[in-house]
């Protein structure tokens, strides 16, 4: 049974047909899900999946892209909400410069990349990063929170070289692997799935975003995490049986599901 560390079910594209797709998920060999908040609107919807199916299981922080929009009270519903029982993890937390030119958002990023990283901290929760065209910045905030001490974490969809990976790797981190892996054009990615460890990869999806090749272009869903596994398989030159139960133990010691 596969886990899928990263969807977003909360988002308008399941609008249509959410609770039959959710359904045909464990039918299918998809064991359990982390529900991902992305927006300030996504935290309530979040925990409603959360409550009505049990294998969903979810993260609760605010994407870089809303981070102008968040305030204290954000904060404070972010730490209340980490509370509940099948709240796994902080995230999507991070920095997006690609979305984000100027220099004043990126100081704003920063800043509440920063506290829902204090929330993980003492809260003793793993995060979930999301990082793109901010590799530097993302890795020097993470490195000195790891100092610190920290509970652990995913860089999620990871995009960077292998010389990222390797210093993420070394801080004890997971790399969340999703549908880019089958990308013809995914080289430096497929380099980095060949290097990092086994031990220290998780599957993700981003569900409606990311489908896999031959999906490519449509809507993803959990379903489609057998292509992902299929092309880890290849690159590492192991089973997809082992993929599997390797990624799924991984996600259990990090998230606890
Ligand atoms: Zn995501």
């Amino acid at each position: 049974m596969i886990l899928d560390t990263h969807a977003h079910y909360d988002d308008e594209a399941f609008d249509a047909d959410r609770e039959e797709l959710l359904e045909s998920l464990q039918p299918n060999g998809i064991e359990k899900v982390v529900n991902v908040c992305a927006s300030i609107d996504g935290l309530q919807n979040t925990v409603a999946l959360m409550e009505k199916y049990p294998f969903v299981y979810g993260a609760v922080g605010v994407h870089p892209d809303d981070a102008d929009k968040m305030t204290q009270e954000t904060l404070d519903e972010i730490r209340r909400l980490s509370h509940l029982d099948k709240m796994v993890a902080i995230g999507e937390i991070g920095l997006d410069y690609y979305w984000h030119k100027e220099k004043e958002e990126h100081e704003i990023q920063q800043k509440m990349f920063r506290a829902q990283l204090d929330i993980a901290r003492e809260e003793k929760m793993p995060f979930m990063i999301h990082s793109r065209d901010a590799a530097e910045d993302t890795l020097n905030i993470i490195r000195e929170y790891m100092n610190g001490g920290m509970y652990g974490g995913i860089i999620h969809c990871f995009s960077y070289s292998k010389e990222i990976a390797a210093e993420y790797l070394k801080m004890g981190l997971y790399l969340g692997i999703g549908g880019v892996v089958t990308f013809e054009n995914a080289k430096k990615l497929k380099e980095v799935v060949k290097y990092a460890p086994l031990s220290q990869i998780v599957l993700e999806t981003d569900s409606p975003y990311l489908a896999p090749k031959p999906n490519r272009g449509k809507r993803n869903s959990s379903l489609n995490l057998p292509y992902v596994v299929r092309m880890i398989a290849e690159l590492k030159e192991v089973t997809e049986e082992e993929v599997i139960s390797v990624t799924r133990e991984n996600a259990r010691t990090l998230l606890g599901i």
